[in-house]
């Protein structure tokens, strides 16, 4: 059968209106998601796993539950144009535009995903800075100067008393560090599309990993050594950058 018989329009059309509808069903259930995030992030201490709990349930209801009902239909809809005769090549464009919404749907969660996760983080940063006191003087243990102590350190230093010449161990506040995860959160929204493109293929990692520790290393210069290390490692194996 011909892609210009009506019995054919008709299906073509009937399947366009199903993945339009696939497509408001995931804004609206995305959407509907909006307000109750938004007063669990205005909810959070230093962590955000309950906002991690919250976007798998999310998940589930939306990309989930809609690419199962894609399958499913897509099933059905195969099985009635081979009914009618349909040649294969006709079938092949609807099927493309069908990938091509169940891809769209997983990218967008993606990026939903990114941001809500950075949303938390601006959170936790503004409670981690108003609780960490900048000014709190660390006196020298041997003989009780004050010391000068980096507070947004994320490893435990040691400072030389500069009267004395003893070393002390200073402790960075538990909460600091937790600003590591903070930054991570941003870089990820910062190299989102990146990210979105590497999940796709690991051959777009090398694009991805740099943007993402370029980002943190720009902000915990502290950590520079560290995170290059950790990125060099990703950058040099096959399974994060692809061969
Ligand atoms: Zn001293």
């Amino acid at each position: 059968m011909s892609n210009d018989s009506a019995e054919y329009k008709a299906l073509v059309e009937r399947w366009d209106g199903f993945l339009e509808k696939i497509k408001s069903r995931y804004t609206e259930v995305i959407d509907s998601s909006r307000e109750p995030l938004k007063d669990m992030i205005g909810g959070l201490q230093y962590d955000s796993i309950v906002i991690h709990n919250a976007l798998q349930g999310i998940k589930n209801q939306s990309v989930y539950q809609l690419d199962k009902k894609i399958n499913e239909s897509w099933e059905k809809m195969e099985g009635e144009m081979e009914k009618i005769g349909v040649m294969y090549d006709y079938i092949v464009p609807l099927r493309n535009k069908t990938e091509k919404t169940s891809r769209w749907m997983w990218d967008e969660f993606e990026r939903f995903s990114i941001t809500t996760f950075a949303d938390a983080a601006r959170q936790i940063e503004k409670n981690i800075r108003s609780v960490v006191d900048e000014n709190v003087i660390h006196n020298c243990i041997s003989c009780g100067s004050q010391l000068p102590v980096e507070v947004w350190a994320f490893q435990a230093v040691n400072v030389k008393c500069p009267n004395c010449g003893s070393v002390n161990t200073y402790e960075p506040d538990g909460r600091v560090r937790q600003l590591e995860g903070v930054y991570s959160a941003y870089a990820d929204e910062f190299a989102m599309e990146e990210r979105i493109l590497k999940d796709k293929d690991n051959k777009n990692g090398a694009a991805y990993f740099k943007k993402y520790y370029g980002f943190i290393i720009e902000k915990l210069p502290q950590r520079k050594e560290y995170y290059e290390r950790i990125m060099n490692d990703k950058l040099n194996n096959p399974d994060f950058v692809g061969k």
